[in-house]
C-alpha cells in the first residue's frame, strides 16, 4: 500500500496554485510564506516542487529577479522572450516569431544552447510610465 502522504494536497499542486493566482512573479521565499497555512514550512519542499514544475515546463524562472511565474502563454516554451518592468516587476511574455527563428538558426549552426533560451528585456511598463 502506498505510504500516506504528509500533505493532503501534493505540495507541487499547491505551489502551482500559488503561481496561478499571482499577478507578478514570486520568489521561492514568497511562495513558502503563502503556503504556511497549508502546513508547508520547509524551503526544500518548495525548491523541489519548483524544480519539477520547471522540468514539466509549467512555470518559468525569471533569472533577473530570481523569481517564478506560471507559463500561461502560447509560445515555444524553451525559446521565450519576456519583458520585465524594472519598477513593478511585472513580467509579460512577448510573442515574436522572428526571435524563435533566430534561435533555431543559431541551433542549426551547431551553437549548443544548453539551457532554455529565455531572454528578459528590462522595460518600464505603461502603468509605471504614468
Ligand atoms: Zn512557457
Ligand atoms: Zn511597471
Amino acid at each position: 500500500m502506498a505510504r500516506p502522504s504528509k500533505y493532503p494536497i501534493h505540495p507541487r499542486q499547491l505551489v502551482l496554485q500559488v503561481l496561478q493566482n499571482a499577478t507578478t512573479p514570486l520568489s521561492a521565499y514568497n511562495i513558502l510564506k503563502q503556503l504556511a497555512d497549508c502546513n508547508i514550512h520547509a524551503p526544500m519542499v518548495v525548491y523541489r516542487a519548483l524544480e519539477v514544475l520547471l522540468k514539466e515546463k509549467k512555470i518559468h524562472k525569471i533569472k533577473g529577479l530570481n523569481e517564478f511565474i506560471i507559463c500561461r502563454c502560447e509560445h515555444q516554451h524553451d525559446i521565450s522572450l519576456f519583458t520585465v518592468c524594472e519598477l513593478c516587476h511585472k513580467v509579460n511574455p512577448l510573442k515574436d516569431d522572428s526571435f524563435v527563428q533566430y534561435i533555431l538558426a543559431l541551433k542549426a549552426r551547431n551553437i549548443n544552447i544548453t539551457q532554455q533560451a529565455n531572454i528578459e528585456l528590462p522595460i518600464i511598463c505603461d502603468e509605471c510610465q504614468k
